[in-house]
């Protein structure tokens, strides 16, 4: 084995950590826009649009388009291919909308799950393969953070050695190709909520995969402080007959993360992983509060829990713009106040703050 190594060169880690760190400045976190178009068809079912491009834009242009007031506590987006290039009514490039707001865009850059042969219904992600050069395009387009989501399944005999070791690797990889391109990795090992294991197995499983996650980072050289950790948080299965509450949550999340992930890394940016909107800020919030070392930033990049509410204030309406864009610009900012432990459990209502949003097997 040779230890010899080198990270990247001095400019590129600064431009990299100086990224990293404006998307977790206090009180912001990323807005997750990047469903591919199976899974926007079936957010637009639940509100009854049909899933055309033309609607897909116009739903994207509603979320960049909200009041500047939603840059307060939004600081980046990530997009989906399509949306990257898409425009508003007035033909502005959405990149160029989210830049004049000084939102930082990002981009899903993974080409979905695909099976492991031999497993009990594991997967692995794919798309490494023209990486380097649809990294090297998306950094010329605007595009300064990526992110990459593999799926860990919970269930008597996963996740397997395999799974967790192939997907952390594959991390590993495209962590490494985003770096080599000036773009920031969000790196997302998602144990999924499916099952009814209890919180404690919930934990022993994501320690297991962050460790796995942060040995393979640190065997291809990844430069830890231009990363950002997309976790789960800790919770107990959805059906588990014994939820656990905010604070074994809390408890259990902080945690894992402080036995398996360097303090190197600038910051976690949780997903809300089919949380109801205000399950996601309250336990958000009660990560933040509760007195163990936290010595990174600890935000969201939610997707579905940012965008219930909004979605059903729209309901694929024109007139119904400008409510949505408040339910964004409220949610944004009761999360926002979460990622700094101020949010007070239940002072933000919205159209569908209560509504739980799992998804069976959730693809994205
Ligand atoms: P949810 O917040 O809806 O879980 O999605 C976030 C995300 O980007 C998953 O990859």
């Amino acid at each position: 084995m040779t230890t010899y190594f080198n990270y990247p060169p001095p400019e590129i880690q600064a431009e990299l950590k100086q990224i990293a760190e404006a998307i977790v400045a206090p009180g912001k976190g990323i807005l997750a826009a990047d469903e591919s178009t199976a899974t926007c068809g079936k957010r637009f079912s639940g509100i009854g649009v049909e899933n055309t491009e033309e609607n897909r834009r116009l739903y994207r242009q509603l979320l960049f388009t909200a009041d500047d007031a939603v840059t307060q506590n939004i600081s980046g987006v990530i997009l989906y291919h399509e949306t990257l290039y898409q425009k508003t009514d007035d033909g502005t490039p959405f990149v160029e909308v989210l830049k004049k707001k000084n939102i930082i865009p990002g981009i899903k850059v993974d080409k979905g799950v695909v099976p492991l042969l031999g497993s009990e219904d594991e997967c692995t992600t794919q798309g490494l393969d023209d990486l380097q050069q649809r990294c090297a395009q998306y950094k010329k387009d605007g595009c300064q953070f990526a992110k990459w989501r593999c799926v860990l399944k919970i269930s008597k005999n996963t996740p397997s050695y395999q799974a967790i070791l192939e997907n952390a690797n594959v991390l590993a990889r495209y962590a490494s190709i985003c770096q080599s391109e000036r773009i920031v990795p969000i790196v997302e090992p998602e144990v999924l909520p499916d099952g009814d294991h209890d919180v404690d197995r919930a934990q022993k499983v994501t320690e297991t995969v962050l460790a796995a996650v942060y040995k393979a980072l640190n065997d291809h050289h990844v430069y830890l402080e231009g990363t950002l950790l997309k976790p789960n948080m800790v919770t107990s299965g959805q059906s588990c007959p014994k939820k656990s509450t905010f604070l074994d949550n809390a408890r259990a999340t902080v945690l894992a993360l402080s036995r398996t992930v360097p303090p190197a890394v600038t910051g976690v940016t949780f997903l809300s992983g089919g949380q109801s909107e205000e399950e996601a800020t309250v336990n958000l919030n009660a990560i933040n509060t509760i007195p163990l070392r936290k010595p990174w930033a600890l935000t969201f990049s939610y997707g579905r829990a940012l965008q219930a509410s909004v979605l059903k204030a729209w309901g694929g309406k024109k007139e119904n713009v400008p409510a949505a864009q408040q339910e964004l610009i409220k949610r944004a900012k009761a999360n926002g106040d979460a990622a700094q432990g101020k949010y007070a459990a239940g002072s933000c209502a919205g159209a569908a703050a209560g509504e739980g949003l799992f998804i069976k097997n959730h693809a994205y």
